[in-house]
């Protein structure tokens, strides 16, 4: 993600900061700006913020952790206005421990929030006050009490991209398909930034601002597991190309560039006897023609490291494999022999073909596993 810079590491987890997490500050700032005035109050609004940045930090690592338990990486941790984010992975296919990482959070501030309720209470502080203003009036640990309930409720919204959407979703999937569980998820979550947008509308600008983003949040979230559900228990076998252009190390570029002119291939495995040892990707091909010309050896031009799977392996996992380490080509080998060739266009066609036939995969591979039961 662009606009962003790194501050900090907390178990081995990087810690990222958006520049629009500032808006959040300079909106702090300004319900405290008597403190600008007053030195001793603008020192509290600055310990303020603070504290809003370490609870922030606090709940991303809460889902962190216990994604970490269940073996998803967390590549960094970024703070938004709205928040922070995790970034994990790869969301777990077992509902309970997607329920347990989502929950994590929000309990994390509620913690927070009791813990400073305490507090209150041994400081012998009112737990209320007749403020209308609870974000930025009273005590410090009730303002960090009231802003820390704040950020569990929001967050428990049940749309996504609020922890609240994919609890409802985990909730759901126990009992029904992973794809119909998000597609009801995201329905409601779309239903409910309607309401907030309408009601915004005529009350808070800033509802209206959260409405659009859980809107597109509840979209991106959908289209995501269908193309992942999709794909689920299909082998890369299935979506593979099988017929395709081999190239020998000592052949001419101009053999390959023939190739690709008359056909509808552009990457070429190389081979040495039946063993592939190399791949010669579009972007290669092009860059070497002019930079080399067309007389050079294959051998020169070809990658000796690229991406190959089985054609027995999971599709889905590949392409999150394809998406990740960015794999123009997928040679699928048997024994260091070439058997399919798989591309991300080749992939989109697949999935193309799947969404007009639905009942294909069912047909041609083993049957999809009954509703509720998932491997964990
Ligand atoms: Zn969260």
């Amino acid at each position: 993600m662009g606009w962003s810079f790194q501050f900090g590491r907390l178990f081995g987890i990087p810690l990222r900061v958006h520049v629009t997490f500032f808006l959040l500050l300079a909106f702090v700032a300004w319900g405290d700006s008597h403190g600008l005035r007053d030195p001793r109050s603008g020192l509290m609004g600055a310990a303020y913020i603070a504290a809003l940045f370490a609870c922030v930090v606090l709940h991303e690592l809460g889902h962190s952790l216990v994604a970490r338990r269940y073996g998803v990486k967390v590549s960094h941790i970024m703070l938004l206005p709205i928040g922070g984010v995790a970034l994990i992975e790869r969301i777990p296919d077992n509902p309970k421990q997607e329920f347990r990482i989502a929950i994590a959070g929000p309990l994390v501030n509620i913690a927070i929030g009791a813990l400073c309720g305490a507090g209150l209470l041994i400081a012998g502080q009112p737990l209320v006050v007749p403020s209308a203003d609870l974000l930025t009036g009273g005590h410090f640990l009730l303002r960090i009490a009231t802003v820390n309930i704040f950020l569990a409720l929001f967050n428990l919204l049940p749309a996504f991209p609020m922890d609240g959407g994919r609890i409802l979703r985990s909730l759901m999937a126990q009992n029904m398909d992973y794809a119909k569980a998000t597609r009801l998820a995201a329905g409601l979550g779309q239903t409910l930034a309607f309401v907030f947008g309408i009601l915004g509308v005529f009350t808070n600008p800033w509802l209206l601002l959260i409405a659009v983003f859980i809107y597109l949040g509840a979209g991106q979230e959908g289209q995501q597991v269908q193309v992942r559900s999709l794909l689920r228990n299909v082998p890369v076998g299935y979506a593979m190309a099988k017929q395709f252009a081999v190239m020998q190390p000592d052949e001419p570029l101009a053999r390959a560039v023939e190739e690709a002119m008359a056909g509808y291939q552009h990457d070429f495995p190389v081979v040495e006897g039946p063993q592939v040892v190399g791949l010669v990707t579009r972007d290669a091909l092009i860059a070497a023609l002019y930079e080399r010309g067309s007389e050079t050896p294959l051998r020169d031009v070809m990658a000796e490291q690229f991406c190959t799977a089985a054609a027995e392996d999971s599709l889905a996992d590949l392409y999150d494999r394809m998406n990740h380490d960015g794999c123009p080509a997928v040679v699928v080998v048997q024994d260091g022999q070439p058997v399919g060739l798989l591309t991300p266009e080749r992939v989109v066609q697949y999935l193309r073909y799947l969404a007009q036939h639905p009942y294909a995969k069912s047909a041609s591979s083993e049957p999809p596993p009954a509703t509720g039961s998932r491997p964990s």
